[in-house]
């Protein structure tokens, strides 16, 4: 079998892969040693960026209608609710799904299957990756396949989704460093009778242990998270049910009815990346890459994004539209967002775990009264929103990023901002996989030359008036354009009219 790209591992990160390459045309083979999508709940936080990466290929709203927004969060300390933040519209303004969306990842995984499938492609299930070589032109792998037979693919670039162990890391060489936490975490899906309605995130404030209770779509359905003390020292799969229901209802100091356990898991939390994301024309993307705790449930969605950025690199390549070293911009992108990422989950989880004697008192007997207030702040949400929804993920240091003429708040490498124009959202314009001219002016000028002679199959040409949002947001009054990158990142911003200057980025690729 030969192919353009071989994606190694049907998870979120290599089902999204294929979404994308099917959008931008290219042939590949998907294959995953499982029978099928997962059937269990897994990760269930979805991040607004995660949904406009979707909207693109019309499937945010089929996610939307399987699970339910986070509305609020309760704290509860002693058995007792102590604070509750609001948290419905948290990004309102700053994206079209300003919310987390709550659904499980097998509901998740099987919507991506099924885009897979509805455009004539299907994963190889039971199909392992069992070795594989690479040269300057291609990659060959040997896999066994559903019947227990060696076959050989052959590809031209192989991307290895293939979760935290990673084969293919292995074969690379390559480097997984970092730490492993001591502590045993839980997690279970169960069904809770207990006095709290069931419309909150619930988290629990303990001195130093980590426990929230998610509220999933289905009647009393919860997914609970946590940790064991330190001083429990069992390792991953020892550690019987009853132990954590034990724990559970210790920590809470409430009287749980807790019925219907659906699925549970106990594993250790690791914090490393990959030193670099490719080796030769393999490629890591996902847990393959970057692990660590599951505080702010970035994991999943962070793989969902290397594969975006991956996909139209890729595709540019295979069609002949950028050289190879377009590639090494990947690296260049990815590596410094997953370091950024493991000292912000690693920050955050400190946060709301650690047995610090300082921190545990703020987390029980400050922050319960404070949040409320603190988190109905604008200023809060703008902080806070942008980098949970990692809608604030920027590649500003990147080689293609290039600020021309002119001073703006929104610099290259920042992805799109979100706001509208004549009432319709500036994304409805941006659905096409590929480069998009945009020209913001304070007259109805015709720019139509303009578009006719930029206009290739791969850039398109759009005009908006500068409207006060705009102006706003970009901190000018006067013209200016934009070259966007097929993944919505901004890769020039000038505020001269110059084709010469487009031109010359593209022909750089
Ligand atoms: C309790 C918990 C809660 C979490 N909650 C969230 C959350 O709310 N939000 C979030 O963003 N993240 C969350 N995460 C993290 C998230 O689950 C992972 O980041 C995500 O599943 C990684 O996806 P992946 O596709 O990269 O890897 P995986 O899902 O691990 O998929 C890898 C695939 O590769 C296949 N494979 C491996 N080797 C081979 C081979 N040799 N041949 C063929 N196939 C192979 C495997 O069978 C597997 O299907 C959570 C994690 C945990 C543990």
């Amino acid at each position: 079998m030969a192919t353009d790209v071989i994606i190694v591992g049907a998870g979120p990160t290599g089902l999204s892969l294929a979404c994308q390459l099917i959008r931008y045309g290219i042939d590949f083979v998907i294959l995953d040693k499982k029978e099928m999508t997962t059937p269990y709940s897994k990760a269930i936080g979805v991040q607004a960026r995660t949904l406009e990466i979707y909207e693109q290929i019309g499937l945010a709203d089929k996610l939307i209608e399987q699970g339910a927004i986070a509305a609020k969060a309760r704290m509860v300390a002693g058995g007792k609710v102590r604070g509750e933040v609001e948290f419905g519209e948290f990004g309102k303004g700053l994206s079209p799904y300003p919310f987390v969306l709550i659904v499980e990842q097998g509901k998740h995984e099987k919507i991506l299957y099924d885009f897979i499938k509805a455009n004539g492609k299907d994963v190889l299930w039971s199909t392992e990756l069992e070795n594989f070589t690479q040269d300057e032109t291609g990659v060959k792998t040997n896999v066994k396949n559903v019947n227990g037979e060696t076959e050989t693919i052959e590809a031209k670039f192989l991307v290895a989704c293939d979760g935290a162990k990673s084969p293919v890391r292995g074969a690379l060489g390559l480097k997984f460093e970092g730490s492993t936490f001591e502590r045993l975490f839980y997690v279970a899906d169960v069904q809770i009778d207990w006095k709290f309605s069931h419309d909150a995130l619930h988290v629990f404030l303990l001195k130093n242990n980590l426990l929230a209770f998610f509220p999933m779509v289905g009647d009393k359905h919860h997914r609970i998270v946590g940790t064991f003390p330190e001083e429990f020292a069992k390792d991953e799969g020892e550690v019987l049910y009853e132990e954590i229901e034990e724990r559970i209802k210790q920590d809470t100091e409430l009287n749980l009815d807790i019925t219907n356990v659906n699925w549970f898991s106990t594993y250790k939390a690791h914090t490393r990346h990959v030193n670099k994301f490719s080796a030769g024309r393999c490629f890591l993307a996902g847990d393959a890459a970057h692990i660590h705790t599951p505080a702010g449930a970035q994991g999943m969605n962070t793989g969902i994004q290397d594969s975006y950025n991956l996909a139209w690199k890729l595709a540019m390549v295979l069609h002949d539209q950028a050289k190879e070293k377009i590639l090494e911009t990947y690296n260049e992108e990815r590596l410094g967002n997953a370091e950024n990422l493991l000292k912000t989950t690693d920050r955050l989880f400190n946060l709301v775990a650690s047995p610090d004697v300082l921190l545990s008192y703020f987390r029980t007997h400050v922050f319960p009264y404070i949040a409320g207030a603190a988190f109905s702040l604008d200023a809060i949400k703008k902080f806070v929103f942008p980098r949970v929804s990692q809608i604030g993920i920027n590649y500003r240091h990147s080689s293609l990023s290039e600020n021309i003429a002119g001073d703006f708040k929104v610099k290259a490498g920042d992805r799109m901002p979100y706001f509208t124009v004549d009432g319709k959202s500036i994304y409805d314009r941006l659905h096409q996989p590929k480069f998009h001219l945009l020209v913001f002016s304070n007259d109805e000028i015709d720019f139509q030359d303009l578009g006719n002679e930029i206009r290739e199959d791969s850039v398109d040409f759009s005009f908006a008036l500068l409207s006060p949002e705009v102006k706003e947001i970009f901190g000018t009054e006067k013209l200016f354009i934009i070259l966007l990158r097929p993944d919505n990142y901004i890769g020039l911003i000038s505020a001269e009219i110059s084709l010469v200057k487009v031109k010359n980025y593209l022909e750089q690729l």
